[in-house]
């Protein structure tokens, strides 16, 4: 039997970090035994179905790069993938029931599914067998007197028509679990295999909601996180990959994954465990790659890219000390403009005793005597005008820093120099005297 598993979210205008770690995990199930992952839209609550909320899905899951082989915009053989499409097959499926005497009709019009009223087990690969007692509740509305269908039945009816062999999906629908094995009983079919995974807690330890920090996924990618440490941080969350380190690419993922070893206790969601593995992506990537993700970053600041290969190295530069991309544009903006403010503490820093002037006034003149513009050279120059000063490198080098940068710290002095040049080096320094 192939695995076919699906991710079936209701459009509620956002990819919730919670229901991405859903989809995370059918899509490693799927990758990991060759099987099928399906997308399916529940799309049945008119109201909320609009296409702006469809679309934060879908582009929530291929930014996480979570592709899906059937389901919206792939297609498939047991479409429609949006259940606003399936009525005709849920009222063939209803007759059915009909047929097997396990509906009436009130008088108000609403359908109603007879429950079995037997004991039912769920053998969940992640919680283990859970018996369900005979139920003494009312037997379950399936269908509205307006015609329309309630959740219940209608994830049940595609999960069958679909051949879903496994439903992997959060822990807050195990206690239906067992209306759900009665309806796949009374179609004459057997359930698929169940895995409830544990919820998402706050640091706190309260259930995540929609207002939470880190709860939209659309807001990873607006601060600079790269997919690919999103996902990795993702399935950390209820599952521990027997592995050295924490740091895991997707192909050693998909080849670790086993959902029997996925939490049965809550998660505890941590945004800065999250932040603490994108810097690690970022420092893994090479300068180019760097540039190429930090860029949008960059423009979407204003900071004019004449130079490709200087912006290069600028990003990279800094590259130990962020953590997000978004963090870029504060570290290196005075590569880009001249007209950056200095921070106040270098301006204090810089006033700080008067002969701070002439001290910049000698390294002006050292540096304008290079002969050729590398590091090796403006290290040179500046410990001349060191020592021609009779003052050690370490004072010399914060003021450099707050003259070039106008800030208090960055890369190395000697890097900013040789990234801004020989002229602006020259006219930040003489800039930086006459402040003093
Ligand atoms: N639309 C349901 C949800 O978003 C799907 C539940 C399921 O996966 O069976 O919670």
């Amino acid at each position: 039997m192939s695995v076919r598993v699906r991710f079936a979210p209701s459009p509620t205008g956002y990819l919730h970090v919670g229901g991405a770690r859903t989809a995370l995990f059918n899509w490693l199930y799927a990758r990991k035994h060759g099987g099928k992952m399906v997308l399916r839209i529940e799309d049945t609550d008119a109201a909320r179905n609009t296409e702006a909320a469809r679309s934060a899905i879908l582009d929530g899951l291929r930014w996480l790069g979570i592709d899906w082989d059937e389901g919206p915009d792939v297609g498939g053989d047991v479409g429609p993938y949006f259940q606003s499409q399936r009525q005709e097959i849920y009222d063939r499926h209803l007759q059915q029931l009909e047929a097997a005497g396990r509906i009436y009709t009130e008088d108000t019009g609403a359908v109603r599914f007879r429950f079995s009223r037997e004991p039912i087990t769920v053998h969940d690969l992640v919680c283990g067998d859970v018996t369900f007692a005979a139920t003494e509740e009312p037997d379950m509305t399936i269908r509205r007197p307006d015609g329309s269908y309630i959740f219940h039945f209608v994830n049940v009816v595609d999960d069958l028509e679909m051949g879903i062999t496994h439903v992997i999906r959060g822990e807050d629908h195990l206690s239906n679990t067992w209306k759900h094995i009665d309806l796949f009983n009374a179609l004459g079919q057997s359930a698929p295999t169940y895995a409830h995974i544990p919820l998402l807690l706050n640091p706190g330890g309260s259930k995540m909601s929609k207002r939470d920090e880190g709860a939209a996924i659309a807001n990873y990618q607006e601060e600079g996180y790269l997919p690919e440490a999103v996902f990795n941080y993702l399935c950390l969350l209820g599952w521990t990959p027997r592995a050295e380190q924490e740091k895991l690419d997707r192909e050693t993922l998909v080849a670790l994954f086993d959902a029997s070893e996925i939490h049965s206790s809550n998660a505890r969601f941590d945004l800065s465990k999250c932040q603490w593995l994108n810097a690690q992506y970022l420092r893994a990537l090479s300068d180019e790659a760097l540039f190429a993700v930090a860029r949008p970053f960059l423009v979407h600041a204003e900071l004019q890219i004449e130079d490709e290969a200087m912006a290069t190295a600028a990003v990279a530069s800094v590259k130990e000390k962020v953590s997000l991309l978004s963090e870029f544009p504060e570290w290196v903006h005075y590569f880009f403009k001249d007209d950056s403010p200095y921070e106040s503490d270098v301006v204090s820093k810089l006033r700080s005793k008067p002969e701070n002037a002439s001290l910049l006034e000698t390294a002006a003149e050292t540096l304008e005597a290079v002969d050729e513009w590398t590091e090796a050279s403006i290290q040179s120059a500046i410990a001349a005008a060191a020592e021609k000063e009779e003052v050690k490198v370490g004072a010399l080098m914060p003021l450099l820093r707050g003259a070039l940068s106008g800030q208090m710290r960055g890369p190395g002095v000697t890097t900013i120099a040789f990234l801004l040049g020989r002229e602006k080096t020259h006219q930040r320094i003489l800039q930086a005297v006459s402040l003093i």
